[in-house]
């Protein structure tokens, strides 16, 4: 491919108090090219014998030397350049899947390599953030169906993780516990939104869930980032998160599209001591054939409608879940 010059910058929105990321060149990325596979083995960059493979994001929002902005705003408006670093994470080889298709090991390595560049691109002096997703899906946008994870490293802490800290962090000084530890005891005191529950994992739909089928995993342990999670620890996760997964799939018996994301301490060096790990999904659907969309009340006032009750979803995920375990187990 040729290079490609970046038109990039990050603006500021003094009324949210968000960055927006500014990336003119990405209009130009391909939408579900219908030529061959670049994840799949064989293409230039993913030659040699391999399980899982980090690339960096052909048509990255941030980058390591980013161009000086291309806009000169007054006040109110500022812009900074779009310092950061945007990897792909191809999970496997193989072609088609989701994480519960995979082989037990094959999803350790996977977090393992999210545990190793959570470090390496935490380490970088403008990188404040590691966000590390997963979108998976037509409906949720996604261009390429090979199996992958992304990982954004901000020069920023994005909004929603900043939201997390101060509540936790303000939690933490009031009581003097962990917030996320107590949301882990309230769910395991109440039971009826714990969808699964193994040696050293809790997935549960959220009290105050905003997506249907929301699910949340906690590791039971206080830890804030997968870097210091044990062995024993690791292998469970990539066991529930095939679970997770696979009983996403046995919900309505067909590949539910989801998006993942992993909620980690951010990584400029300052005291997190108060923030819990975890990992949160949210599917788009509401039920086999309709998608819940974040419309008018949801996006326009930032206020989430449920319907139906989250014990009614947890249920039905239960379910799923029975399901779903007969035949990871018998894989
Ligand atoms: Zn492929
Ligand atoms: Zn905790
Ligand atoms: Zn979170």
């Amino acid at each position: 491919m040729e290079k490609m010059s970046f038109e990039l910058e990050l603006r500021w929105n003094p009324l949210l108090r968000e960055w927006v990321i500014v990336a003119a060149h990405r209009h130009f990325r391909p939408w579900q090219p219908k030529t061959v596979c670049p994840f799949c083995p064989g293409s230039e960059e993913t030659k040699g014998k391999w399980n899982v493979l980090v690339l960096p994001n052909r048509f990255p929002s941030l980058v390591e030397n980013p161009p000086p902005p291309f806009s000169s705003p007054k006040p109110p408006y500022k812009v900074e350049r779009a310092y950061g670093i945007c990897e792909v994470i191809v999970e496997t080889p193989i072609h088609e899947g989701d994480l519960c298709d995979l082989s037990q090991e094959n999803v350790r390595k996977v977090i393992d390599l999210f545990a190793e560049r959570y470090q390496k691109l935490g380490s970088k002096s403008f990188v404040k953030y590691v966000f590390i997703f997963r979108n998976k899906g037509a409906a949720i946008g996604v261009s390429l169906h090979h199996p992958h994870s992304q990982i954004y490293a901000f020069p920023f802490i994005p909004p929603r993780i900043e939201k997390e800290l101060r509540s936790s962090s303000e939690y933490f000084e009031k009581h003097g516990r962990c917030l996320f530890c107590d949301v882990l005891k309230a769910e395991k005191e109440d039971g009826k939104r714990i969808v699964y529950e193994s040696r050293y994992m809790v997935a549960f739909v959220p009290y105050s869930a905003m997506w249907p089928y929301e699910i949340h995993v906690y590791p039971k342990r206080h830890v804030g980032s997968l870097p210091e999670m044990s062995e024993e620890e690791r292998d469970d996760l990539a066991w529930v998160l095939r679970v997770v997964t696979a009983t996403y799939n046995s919900l309505f018996d067909f590949s539910l599209p989801y998006i993942m994301v992993f909620h980690q301490i951010p990584t400029d060096d300052k005291d997190y001591g108060f923030y819990h790990m975890h990992i949160e999904f949210y599917p788009p659907h509401r039920d086999r054939e309709k998608l819940k969309y974040a419309a008018g009340v949801e996006w326009g006032a930032g206020v989430f409608i449920y319907d139906r009750k989250p014990e009614t979803r947890a249920e039905e995920l239960k379910a799923a879940c029975k399901k779903a375990l007969m035949k990871l187990k018998n894989q």
